[in-house]
């Protein structure tokens, strides 16, 4: 195995621009400017740890993006000098093969190897709905990520059951953490994670030894400490009234605010408009989409309906706060859930409604804390 300045240098990439993606990581992760010595000393070092990275009820999407490379950059292959011992889609073993595998780092690295789960657990019917190699992913999740040094959920299923868990969640499917209760779990929501928000978790973890900073819901702060609204291009035109009304109107094509369309940029959090997707080239609300808050636990029955116009959300423009808004887009969007006749689910509206609280009170700390 080549060692990680021997990847750089294969890949025509120099000292200057590796210590600039360096300084750049910390910069995204908040640490200060001295650190990135530290950071680059921590990749450039053997320490590989291995990585078991366990999928279950999902559509792939993460390891869509975490292999979405057109050109490997540093941070790609940052990943790729990680030890991958154990990914079911990627790895070219199978069977009986690909288990010893996974047992073998288990077994060696107890207590070091980083797990990753990607995709819901479904606990419906003794866990049936997901087997694999006969055991049951509650039963897998429980003894990979009970053994393991550092535990990351990638994207909104993992973290919070997402769509296997909306209504009428038919396999029971719940996120990491309900199943790994005093464990830590690092939560990379999003509908899929941005693979750079994982690069930086495990470069830090690298670096410092532990987990970054989180929020209420178990996210890092670096990724998910800023609400979407509050940096998205188009929140001129918010301010300034400027709406789009209809798909490909004039406002639409001027790139006018996209909150009549069913945006929830004001009750979301994460990294989206500053770190985009595609190499920074853009992201959902810059292409012409509003944001659908699939970082947000709930997501997707306290988001929906998608593209309507939600109800009773009071006047908005420079005189409305952002905390009005985002308040009021969760509560009227868990009245409409409610009259569709979803709260005969007493789990998911328990669910629903914990979510909605947090969510509120997560907008008034951070708006309180911006003043
Ligand atoms: S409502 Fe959506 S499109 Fe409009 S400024 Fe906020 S995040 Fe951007």
């Amino acid at each position: 195995m080549t060692d990680f300045k021997g990847m750089l240098a294969a890949h025509n990439i120099s000292r200057r621009s590796f210590l600039k993606y360096c300084s750049a990581l910390g910069a995204m992760m908040a640490v200060p400017a001295t650190m990135t010595p530290r950071i680059a000393a921590a990749l450039e070092s053997d320490n590989r740890p291995p990585v078991i990275w366990m999928e279950f009820q999902s559509c792939t999407g993460d390891t869509e993006s975490l292999l979405r490379a057109n050109r490997p950059s540093v941070g790609e292959l940052i990943l790729d000098h990680l030890s991958l011992d154990y990914h079911e889609t990627v790895m070219a073993a199978a069977g009986d093969q690909a288990e010893a595998s996974k047992h073998a780092t288990m077994e060696k690295f107890k207590g070091q190897y980083i797990c990753i789960i990607e995709g819901s657990i479904p606990v419906g019917a003794d866990g049936v709905y997901c087997t694999i190699a006969g055991q049951t992913a509650v039963d897998i999740l429980k003894k990979v990520g009970g053994d393991a040094g550092l535990i990351i959920a990638v994207g909104s299923c993992s973290s919070y059951g997402g769509l296997p868990a909306a209504y009428p969640n038919p396999t029971g499917a719940v996120g990491v953490s309900e199943l790994l209760p005093g464990k830590t779990v690092i939560n990379l929501p999003g509908c899929p994670m941005n693979v750079d928000n994982l690069t930086g978790t495990i470069v830090h973890y690298l670096t410092f030894g532990s987990a970054p900073a989180m929020d209420r819901f178990g996210r890092p702060k670096f990724a998910y400490g800023k609400r979407i609204h509050d940096n998205c291009e188009r929140r001129g035109h918010f301010d300034a009234g400027q709406y789009v009304e209809n798909w490909g109107d004039h406002g639409h094509r001027q790139g006018w605010c996209l909150y009549k369309m069913g945006c929830k940029g004001p009750a979301s959090f994460h990294n989206c408009p500053t770190l985009r997707w595609n190499e920074g080239l853009s992201w959902p609300v810059m292409a012409g989409h509003g944001c659908v808050g699939c970082s947000e636990p709930g997501f997707f029955d306290t988001m929906m309906p998608m593209y309507q116009r939600l109800p009773n959300v009071p006047g908005f423009g420079v005189e409305a706060s952002a905390l009005k808004i985002g308040g009021a887009i969760v509560g009227a969007s868990a009245a409409v859930f409610a009259t569709h006749g979803a709260v005969t689910m007493a789990r998911n509206w328990k669910q629903v409604n914990q979510a909605k609280t947090e969510t509120r009170e997560m907008i008034k700390e951070t708006t309180d804390a911006e003043k």
